[in-house]
């Protein structure tokens, strides 16, 4: 497995191996299980895989938030290597942003909400750095966790605006043994926070429940997941959705499918988790 760190040293090897198909996996660190299953993933679709970690600094709307974000770099190449990637990209900031940088890519309806609501900027960030990921590997496939719903329907739209020539694959939601979605966020929770944590997930599936039951106005579903995190001590409702997976505006109705997704403050830890009901 190569560790490199600069653009022309990804280039080369990309170059180099141009009759190969390349699958990319970005990251920002700290992997657990979630990350290995779409290295894991690429390795079973691509003769090569590159996986890029970087924490984007773009992408944090909140300078705290980016200096608590948990960085591991020894244990992610150990891991990488055992999972089977191939090159691994860990460029220092100035490298992704020289002095003087001032280009960035912005999608726009469909990052006003949600995550893009909460979270000004955010989307700004992921989709210049993944425009500049795409460009440096030139993969023929790249991998995105539904874990990030809004992040997928995000790059799937710059992808179709912007004519990248790639195959986008979505891989499903790897969850911890209680069902809390795997996050590198989750080393920050307390024990105590670490058990209130399933409230997400249990929300979910208590109107995934109601759905299954014909329930079909998303308003009702919303309330089921409210009540489920206001009747948690230690969580803080951020926001609750019923949306179009594509789209995602807020449905009134679910008629055909939809995508049940909410963040939550555990504590200080911002999480988040998501579900489409109706496939
Ligand atoms: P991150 O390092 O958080 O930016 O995540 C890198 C990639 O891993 C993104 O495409 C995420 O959606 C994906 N990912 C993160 N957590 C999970 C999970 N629990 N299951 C599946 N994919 C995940």
């Amino acid at each position: 497995m190569q560790i490199l760190k600069t653009i022309d040293a990804i280039r080369q090897v990309r170059w180099a191996e141009l009759s190969l198909s390349w699958g990319l996996v970005p990251t920002m660190g700290f992997l657990h299980a979630g990350h290995l299953s779409l290295v894991e993933r690429a390795c079973q679709e691509n003769d090569r895989v590159g996986v890029s970690i970087f924490v984007n600094p773009t992408q944090f709307n909140d300078a705290q938030d980016l200096e608590v974000y948990p960085r591991d770099m020894d244990r992610d190449l150990a891991l990488l290597k055992e999972a089977g990637a191939d090159l691994v990209w860990t460029p220092e900031p100035e490298t992704v942003y020289p002095s003087g940088y001032q280009s960035y890519v912005e999608v726009e309806e469909v990052t006003t909400l949600l995550e893009g609501a909460a979270r000004p900027g955010h989307f700004r960030g992921v989709t210049t750095v993944v425009a500049k990921l795409f460009n440096v590997f030139q993969p023929n496939r790249a991998y995105f966790g539904q874990k990030d719903a809004q992040q997928v329907a995000v790059i799937k739209q710059m992808v179709r605006d912007l004519n990248f020539n790639l195959d986008i694959v979505v891989c499903p939601i790897a969850r911890d043994h209680d069902g809390l979605a795997l996050s590198s966020r989750n080393s920050n929770l307390s024990p105590i926070a670490r058990e209130q944590a399933t409230c997400l997930y249990r929300a979910l599936n208590a109107a995934q429940s109601a759905f299954a039951q014909g329930e079909r106005q998303a308003e009702s579903l919303r309330f089921i997941m409210i009540d489920l995190i206001a009747s948690t001590p230690l969580a803080r409702l951020d926001y609750v959705s019923v949306a179009d997976p594509i789209s995602l505006v807020e449905l009134e109705e679910i008629t055909d499918h939809a995508l049940l997704s909410m963040a939550v403050f555990v504590d200080n830890t911002r999480l988040i988790d998501n579900v489409i009901i109706g496939e």
